[in-house]
């Protein structure tokens, strides 16, 4: 599957905002972010206001980049979501929250999702009893995440659950640290996703 492989720290500093793609160092004051606060590049501090067109862009390119997507995989995000009932910007930021990754990050049991995505490719995780390692599988209401028995161990994870309280538990989700469980409850509302995007620029951009 294609991915993207430069510096992490670039794409932030593109959107000129932490996206938290690297965990530990996005806390710190080693975040590029803190320490350059503008786009990359020969120009990065000179360039003008955007057009609406590239408002838009810049908002599905940070949507896209914080959980780490291609474009292909965005954009099939995008039709189910115009596909489903209700408002799509919510759908899809929905959507996005269900993938397995993205929970396995808001539990704590990652310090990002890029490292959830490996963790799950590697068969570290049951999903209600069962082992799953597609990074996209959607969850659902109800869904049991656990850490497999012979992975309670391994550093990564149990770092990152050291780590979780600078993040706080989502809403919509129930952890058991002690049985190394998550519980995807409900699905989330927009208020509770708290997520610092306007997925309306997205709609409209694929809207065209
Ligand atoms: Fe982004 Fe983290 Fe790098 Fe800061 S340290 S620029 S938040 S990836």
């Amino acid at each position: 599957m294609a991915r993207y492989t430069e510096s992490s720290c670039r794409l932030c500093r593109r959107e000129t905002m932490k996206l938290y793609l690297k965990g530990d160092r996005c806390y710190s004051d080693k975040c590029a972010v803190e320490r350059r606060n503008y786009p990359p590049g020969q120009h990065g501090q000179n360039r003008g206001k955007f057009s609406d067109y590239g408002l838009q862009l810049r908002e599905k390119q940070k949507i896209k980049r914080m959980y780490g997507l291609v474009e292909k995989q965005f954009k099939a995000y995008f039709k189910e979501a115009d596909r489903q009932k209700g408002v799509t910007g919510t759908n899809f930021l929905v959507l996005l929250e269900r993938r397995l990754d993205n929970a396995v990050y808001r539990f704590g049991f990652a310090n990002s999702r890029g490292q959830a995505r490996q963790l799950v490719r590697h068969n570290h995780f049951l999903v209600n009893g069962r082992k799953v390692n597609i990074p996209s599988y959607l969850l659902r209401p109800g869904d049991k995440v656990a850490v497999v028995e012979g992975s309670r161990q391994i550093a990564g994870i149990t770092d990152a659950m050291e780590a979780m309280p600078r993040r706080g538990l989502p809403a919509w989700l129930d952890m058991d640290k002690t049985k190394f469980e998550g519980t995807f409850r409900t699905l989330p509302t927009r208020e509770e996703m708290n997520l610092p995007v306007q997925e309306q620029l997205v709609v409209e951009f694929y809207s065209k």
